[in-house]
């Protein structure tokens, strides 16, 4: 490898570990992080894109590489390192390629001050893309992404990496948010800890499962509709567990 090959390299890990550095304080609390994490998540992948180009030429990397005085050329950006890997026959995914694209905008909203995000979408989207670039890291690259993680940052990048455990804390944490508890209840139908109670409801963001606290239409107690069985279709009555039990051993 290349001086610049390499420096490329080194700031494209280095951009990375910072994402996952901000995002993992953003998880802990700290809300306006998750536009650091964008901000390095973005970078890290244009230069990723980047690096990827110079493995086939490390003069690619410039708009320009038959100039006379070449390194004072402007370099390629994003979209030309992925159309480069498309013309050379290389396979980006459509869904791929639109996440890279929502990173993108959101990355320039934040630059332009118009800055509105849905963390479910940032959470969700961020995991999409770090599964997506692994696969194709493994598939394209001459290192592997992996080796380069700082230990700190290993937990919040097995998160991102591991779609289901993704989805899950990302869920995890809307239901927190949205709670009338302040935390996060547990989903009976999946068996996480996605589920907020609105309004008399449990409604999980892992399953979408809806739970509704009812009425036991014999001794009038509260409970979940999880726990309860049909005792008339035509009135839509449920009846609790225990009197369930008591009026099938009379
Ligand atoms: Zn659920
Ligand atoms: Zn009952």
């Amino acid at each position: 490898m290349r001086k610049h090959e390499l420096d490329l390299l080194a700031n494209a890990v280095d951009s990375f570990n910072e994402a996952l550095a901000k995002y993992r304080v953003a998880e802990g609390g700290d809300v306006t992080a998750y536009k650091f994490a964008i901000i390095h998540f973005a970078h890290f992948l244009e230069l990723l894109f980047k690096y990827y180009v110079t493995q086939s030429h490390p003069l690619l990397i410039y708009k320009n590489p038959f100039a006379k005085d070449v390194e004072r050329q402007q370099t390629i950006g994003l979209w030309e390192a992925v159309q480069f890997l498309r013309n050379e026959g290389h396979v980006i995914a459509p869904e791929f390629q639109k996440d890279l694209e929502w990173l993108k905008k959101l990355r320039n909203s934040i630059e332009h001050y118009k800055f509105t995000m849905e963390l479910r979408e940032v959470r969700f989207t961020l995991g999409r893309l770090t599964q997506a670039l692994l696969e194709f890291n493994d598939y394209i690259a001459d290192f592997d992404i992996r080796d380069h993680i700082d230990s700190n940052n290993l937990g919040v990048f097995e998160t991102l990496s591991d779609e289901y455990k993704a989805e899950v804390a990302a869920a995890q944490k809307q239901a927190e948010e949205e709670s009338e508890t302040d935390q996060a209840e547990s989903c009976l139908y999946c068996g996480n800890d996605t589920a907020a109670l609105i309004e008399k409801t449990y409604k999980c963001f892992y399953c979408q499962e809806e739970d509704p606290i009812l009425e036991c239409c014999v001794c009038g107690c509260d409970e979940r509709r999880y726990n309860m069985s049909l005792w008339n279709d035509e009135h839509e009555d449920y009846i609790c567990e225990g009197c369930e039990d008591r009026i099938s051993n009379m």
